[in-house]
């Protein structure tokens, strides 16, 4: 490869590298210059900077700024004869008004992080929730804050499907209370969604339930899910319900697989993957169930680069991290007669342990 090539490869990885981060896709000539190293006169920068407005990757811009030198202020569009800003008459004093380029890539700009519902899984006074408070708070470019959730000890409870409709009620109702505080602070009202095991059911519940229409929400990720694969995410996304959903598997996940024979309504989407086509499915060959929330992987995750973090920031029009996979989609909810008698057992199960959940419930809430 010649010098000439190579340059112009790492000023195409350039391009690239803005149009997926979604970041400074606005720039001058001596700005872009400046960023890859070489002179703003440089003719073979210019030349390849123009080749990008000719294959419409970008659009150029012609801005007006004003000649006096304390000045300098770009200034309003139209026909102008004197400066707003510092009030010099052009033709009074023979300036001239300095015109410059600017070149605007195609791409959608990156999205901040407003603030994020964590909806954890069962046993919630697992150790990763403060930690994840701490990273994430701590981590994030932006000071978005987080509500994690709790719902408190629930054990037998998953087995028998009443329970999951009143804590899923429970929770739609924190979130609209959180969405109206939100508002108030002048907030976006969407949330952005980190939901993982039971929550993700949880959170599917929700969806599902037509009192609580009114919530919107913005990026969704699902981790060590049990949702079902053929959860109609399609629809929620096509209705404007949610905005995109990430759903992060882990290739070594034990519980995902037995989640419909004890779970009522639950299935493996945490291993088989949604086959909603909207929805980007995506494998990490080492995790299990809880691997996520370890505190070395969520430091990862949450990262700058880490995929959660790029998730939710990033233009996804270009997003395809690594691991990205899609699912079969003929996937078979278990033969009834399997989960009728794993239910069964279940309820069993439930009326003998479950008169103690409760009274450990009530001394230890
Ligand atoms: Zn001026």
């Amino acid at each position: 490869m010649s010098t000439s090539e190579s340059q112009e490869s790492r000023w195409k990885a350039e391009i690239t590298r803005r149009l997926e981060q979604g970041d400074d896709l606005e720039f001058s000539i001596a700005q872009f210059a400046q960023a890859v190293g070489v002179l703003a006169s440089d003719q073979a920068l210019i030349a390849f900077l123009d080749g990008l407005v000719t294959s419409t990757t970008a659009r150029k811009i012609e801005a007006y700024r004003c000649p006096v030198t304390l000045c300098s202020k770009v200034l309003p569009a139209g026909t102008i004869t004197s400066c707003p800003y510092c009030h010099t008459d052009y033709q009074q004093e023979g300036e001239e008004i300095v015109v410059e380029y600017f070149y605007r890539l195609e791409g959608e700009t990156s999205r901040e992080i407003r603030w994020v519902i964590v909806i954890h899984g069962m046993n919630s006074r697992a150790p990763w929730q403060e930690e994840f408070s701490w990273q994430i708070a701590n981590r994030l470019r932006y000071s978005a804050p987080v509500l994690i959730y709790k719902y408190g000890w629930a054990t037998v409870d998953v087995l028998v499907s009443p329970f999951h409709r009143r804590l899923a009620r429970q929770l739609g109702e924190r979130i609209r209370i959180a969405i109206e505080q939100a508002t108030e602070s002048q907030r976006p009202p969407r949330p952005d969604i980190i939901a993982h095991s039971f929550g993700t059911r949880l959170f599917s519940l929700i969806l599902e339930d037509s009192s609580f229409d009114d919530l919107k929400f913005g990026r969704i990720i699902t981790a060590g899910s049990v949702v079902r694969p053929d959860f109609d995410w399609g629809r929620q996304i096509a209705a404007g319900r949610v905005e995109a959903v990430l759903n992060h598997v882990g290739a070594k996940d034990k519980a995902v697989p037995l989640a419909q024979y004890t779970i009522p309504g639950a299935g493996p989407g945490g291993t088989v993957g949604y086959a909603a086509k909207t929805v980007l499915n995506v494998r990490n060959a080492d995790f299990g169930h809880s691997d996520f929330f370890v505190p070395e992987n969520l430091r990862v995750l949450i990262s700058n680069d880490g995929l959660w973090h790029s998730f939710l920031t990033h233009p996804l029009a270009r997003f395809r991290p690594d691991g990205v996979f899609e699912t079969d989609r003929g996937w078979k909810p278990a033969s009834l007669l399997l989960r009728v008698l794993a239910r069964t057992l279940g309820y069993t199960i439930f009326c003998f342990v479950g008169p103690f959940t409760w009274l450990r419930r009530k001394l230890d809430p």
